[in-house]
């Protein structure tokens, strides 16, 4: 939808939303929202690039509406039962160097968490990733240098297989351990921190799988991420953590996160049972970071 479009949308079901608002705040039952990022530049514009301009926009949008939390806060909201104030979280995946120049340092300079999902292969060889070479767009992955110093300024460094492969299609519980578990090791010697997070390549419900499920569970992470536009419900296992793609402009976002009614549900099979992951979260530990947990101050429904 245009953005006018949306905006008219957003003001026809306003009063539906102000409804969920007050239901939600009076039970302390605040859906949680992680969102998902991949490129912030203003060159080489593609499908997943968002404008240095839009990026802080909708920092700006949230830092004003939301508490802007890292993941094991969020997981430990959703794992609570109670969420009673409006909360996000920030992700980025694959790793692209020009996140170096712009929407990090920004993150850091106004003390927001993050977690930073890299497929370690691209890193390791400086190569492009395969869907923008095929896009005849190369572009450069970060350095180890930049990961490293992200990690000692508080972001959240986190596993996204060691070749960013469809994991859904694998099974080989062999290959799903060099890809998963070699990933997480690769990022442990740059980093000298074992990773806590991974987000699945490709995020659909399709791109996982039970057999992954389970190498990230015998591996010991603390949570494992989707990427098909979904809200976390306090309550939850709050393990599988269900990611919302942040578009450009600030229109969509502002739709999504004032609770769009069409959204609240998830009626997605996941091909793995939420049950098996419980394991995962009696193994979840104290993180330190030196990153603040943002408190959003003023929310409105519309
Ligand atoms: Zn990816």
């Amino acid at each position: 939808m245009k953005d006018q479009v949306l905006r008219l949308y957003r003001t026809l079901t306003g009063r539906r939303r102000q409804q969920l608002l007050a239901r939600f705040k009076s039970a302390g039952t605040f859906p949680v929202a992680i969102l998902f990022y991949h490129r912030v530049a203003d060159t080489h514009a593609n499908d997943w690039t968002m404008s240095c301009r839009d990026f802080e926009r909708q920092i700006e949008w949230l830092r004003a509406n939301f508490d802007i939390v890292d993941l094991a806060e969020a997981q430990r909201r959703i794992q609570a039962k109670r969420c009673d104030r409006p909360t996000v979280a920030l992700t980025f995946d694959d790793g692209y160097r020009d996140n170096a120049d712009f929407a990090i340092p920004l993150l850091i300079q106004h003390r927001l968490p993050a977690t930073y999902f890299v497929s370690t292969e691209f890193v390791r060889h400086g190569s492009a990733f395969p869907h923008d070479v095929q896009a005849g767009q190369p572009l450069s992955p970060n350095t180890i240098d930049q990961l490293q110093c992200f990690a000692g300024q508080g972001i959240e460094i986190g596993g996204h297989t060691r070749t960013h492969c469809d994991l859904g299609q694998v099974q080989d519980t062999s290959v799903a351990e060099d890809e998963i578990l070699g990933g997480l090791q690769q990022l442990e010697d740059w980093l000298g921190e074992r990773p806590r997070y991974f987000a699945f390549p490709f995020g659909m419900p399709c791109n996982m799988s039970q057999l992954a499920v389970n190498v990230l569970t015998a591996g010991g992470v603390s949570g494992f991420c989707s990427a098909y536009g979904a809200w976390n419900w306090p309550g939850s296992p709050g393990v599988h953590l269900r990611r919302i793609h942040a578009d450009p402009g600030l229109e969509r976002l502002k739709n999504w996160l004032t609770l769009d009614p069409r959204k609240l549900r998830d009626d997605h099979e996941l091909p793995f049972a939420e049950s098996t992951t419980a394991s995962i979260s009696n193994q979840m530990s104290v993180h330190p970071t030196n990153l603040d947990v943002h408190q959003g101050t003023e929310f409105h429904a519309s």
